[in-house]
């Protein structure tokens, strides 16, 4: 496969971007090579400036669970932006979305729209740190939860992709009131809330389902204990939602598992394509937020109507029933693949919620950072470019999910089965 018109393209962006690139594993700097830049895209398959085709189980990193330029959505976006694409005043639109939103997330009582998820999670835990008159906040080991100064420790995604743990630039002093403990280890929250420190915690923030250090599932009763802890505690907790809204059904994590969190962080799925952010929960803390209350957050463009717009006809498509078809086609072409790696003795670990999931290189469990770091990335770079060079176009990163959308029909999953097939006996 051919990459030429790529290739120069990429010599000439590096050149005026850092990396190449807006976002920093989208440079391909974990598995090398050239970056395919994209021309175009539309249901399962994005298209290169040098014609190749692929069938993508990126999806721009999560929001495009109905595929790319899905008819209806490019529809509501076109309507939307005939009539003006930003006000800096109320719309019926936001009002709209924020309905839906509220009816879904049973936990979310009033909502804030921002424009990336990076926002939604550093003004939650602005919010919780005014309600609860707090300022240290606990995260877990692998969890990415956006750029902010102080959620920048031990932060998954990018930053385990390039090996840098906290970024220069970030002022030890932002940190000093982030504590780190383990996912899937409610022992070492528990330590943590013992200390002195425990009565200073402002809130928990959480992936529920965490995505950025690979899939990695909650064990059983691990979000449970944190409800309890933080209950029992008086701090906020925070689901960071902004890949498992609307991902993994309609109520995102919280509706599958049963759990009721305080604030609530929603991204992605939400702005069907278009940049979005939004954060929720309990009435007393988001009435903390201006003009109601003392916490300031703004946003110029936030809500913005094709944005809105986007997101309503997005949500209006998604149904229990195709959740029900993207489980199964999923665990369809997770099993291929399991079985291919089985007959060429590749031991790998597929972690898998719904839609989204992780092949790690390795036959060990993966249940946290420590145990994803311990996957063989060499062979998953490999991997990723013996389906590369065959048309699938899989995350550019050992420790970031796939995602599968409702365009992703037999026949792709059948290809994708027999590239992996190739693949593993090509390693
Ligand atoms: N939280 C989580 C769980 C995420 O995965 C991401 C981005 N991948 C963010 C927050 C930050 O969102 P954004 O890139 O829109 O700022």
């Amino acid at each position: 496969m051919k990459r030429i018109r790529s290739q120069c393209l990429f010599k000439e962006a590096q050149r005026l971007l850092p990396g190449g690139v807006n976002s920093p594993v989208r440079g391909f700097t974990s598995v090398g090579g050239t970056p395919p830049f994209i021309e175009s895209a539309r249901g399962a398959y994005i298209r290169d400036i040098d014609g190749n085709k692929y069938i993508d189980y990126v999806g721009s990193w999560g929001p495009m669970i109905l595929g790319h330029a899905h008819p209806e959505i490019i529809r509501a976006i076109r309507e939307s932006g005939k009539r003006g694409t930003s006000f800096g005043a109320p719309t019926t639109l936001e009002v709209a979305l924020a309905k839906r939103i509220i009816k879904l997330y049973p936990s979310i009582k009033m909502v804030r729209m921002v424009n990336s998820g990076t926002e939604a999670v550093m003004s939650a835990v602005r919010a919780a740190r005014a309600w609860t008159g707090r300022s240290m906040i606990v995260k877990f080991d692998g969890c990415y939860h956006g750029h902010a100064d102080h959620l920048l420790v031990r932060a998954g995604s990018g930053a385990i992709t390039l090996g840098i743990p906290d970024s220069k630039g970030v002022p030890r002093s932002f940190t000093s009131a982030t504590l780190v403990a383990r996912y899937n280890d409610l022992s070492s929250l528990k330590k943590k809330l013992l200390t002195g420190k425990g009565k200073m915690i402002a809130a928990v923030v959480v992936e529920p389902v965490a995505g950025n250090m690979g899939v990695v599932l909650p064990r059983d009763g691990f979000l449970e204990g944190l409800r309890e802890l933080t209950l029992k505690n008086d701090i906020a907790l925070i689901f960071d939602e902004v890949i498992t809204g609307f991902r993994l059904g309609l109520g995102g994590a919280q509706g599958l598992y049963g759990i009721r969190p305080d604030m609530t962080c929603l991204g992605k799925i939400l702005g069907g394509g278009l940049p979005v952010g939004a954060y929720g929960g309990k009435k007393e803390i988001m009435k903390m937020i201006a003009p109601l209350g003392p916490v300031y957050q703004a946003g110029t463009l936030s809500g913005n109507p094709l944005t809105m717009s986007a997101g309503l006809a997005t949500i209006d498509l998604l149904t229990d029933l195709l959740y029900k078809k993207l489980d199964s086609s999923t665990e369809a072409l997770c099993n291929g693949i399991k079985e291919a790696a089985r007959k060429h003795a590749v031991p790998i670990t597929i972690n898998r919620a719904g839609s989204m999931f992780t092949i790690f290189f390795g036959g060990h469990t993966v249940y946290d950072l420590n145990t994803a770091r311990m996957c063989n990335t060499n062979r998953y770079s490999r991997f990723f470019h013996l389906l590369l060079n065959q048309g699938i176009y899989p995350p550019s990163s050992q420790f970031e999910a796939w995602f599968l959308s409702a365009a992703h029909k037999e026949k792709e999953i059948e290809k994708t089965i027999s590239c992996c097939w190739r693949a593993f006996g090509s390693l």
